[in-house]
């Protein structure tokens, strides 16, 4: 079974106006997708910004749950911030993956937008099966800017629900692919 991880892109993301930015890191991201990363017993949870000073946010944060006060306050915290890895860029989140694994990961791309060549959550058993690391890709503000998508191998349908409306948070949204990826089959 392939090894699983999740990727938490502040750069190069869209703003309300479509213009790439560099999204500010949101600590209840952090906390919410290492719990939820601790859960499915993923391998990693990677936070992108090339933001010295969100990386400095991300520092302190990870310090204080990890060997600080919160560490004896909340002990099982800092199993999950343990997971988090601080990066640069995409690109260094998979060539890290790639040195721990001997093989780069497979990037998935996630939008609340569809298109044609958007890859069923039905379709991914094989790449689940697959000995090769697979990274699923998590964008922040308003999305994924398109290079990201053009540096994913594929990117999943997006999660709906019988309505027209769905606009997820980050959080939400990675909590129902990896249910859906790695959780128990309902049907
Ligand atoms: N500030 C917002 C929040 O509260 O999280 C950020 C939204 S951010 C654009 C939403 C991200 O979650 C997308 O980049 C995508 O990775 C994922 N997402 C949101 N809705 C989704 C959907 N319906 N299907 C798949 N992914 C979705």
């Amino acid at each position: 079974l392939s090894d699983f991880y999740l990727a938490l892109v502040h750069w190069p993301v869209y703003n309300k106006n479509r213009q790439v930015i560099a999204s500010a890191l949101t600590t209840v991201d952090l906390h919410d997708l290492s719990r939820l990363a601790a859960t499915y017993e993923l391998a990693g949870l990677y936070v992108v910004t090339p933001l010295e000073d969100q990386v400095a946010v991300a520092e302190m944060m990870i310090e204080h749950w990890c060997r600080g006060w919160g560490a004896r306050y909340i002990p099982t915290r800092a199993e999950a911030l343990s997971l988090v890895r601080l990066v640069d860029s995409l690109n260094d989140a998979r060539a890290d993956v790639a040195r721990n694994q001997g093989l780069p990961p497979l990037l998935v791309g996630t939008s609340a937008v569809g298109a044609p060549d958007r890859v069923a959550f039905s379709e991914m058993g094989a790449y689940e099966r697959s000995d090769r690391p697979v990274m699923i890709v998590l964008g922040t503000a308003w999305g994924l800017a398109d290079e990201v998508f053009e540096q994913c191998d594929l990117t999943l349908e997006p999660i709906r629900g019988p309505g027209n409306y769905n606009h997820l948070s980050v959080r939400t949204a990675a909590g129902i692919i990896l249910d859906r990826l790695l959780g128990p089959r309902q049907i």
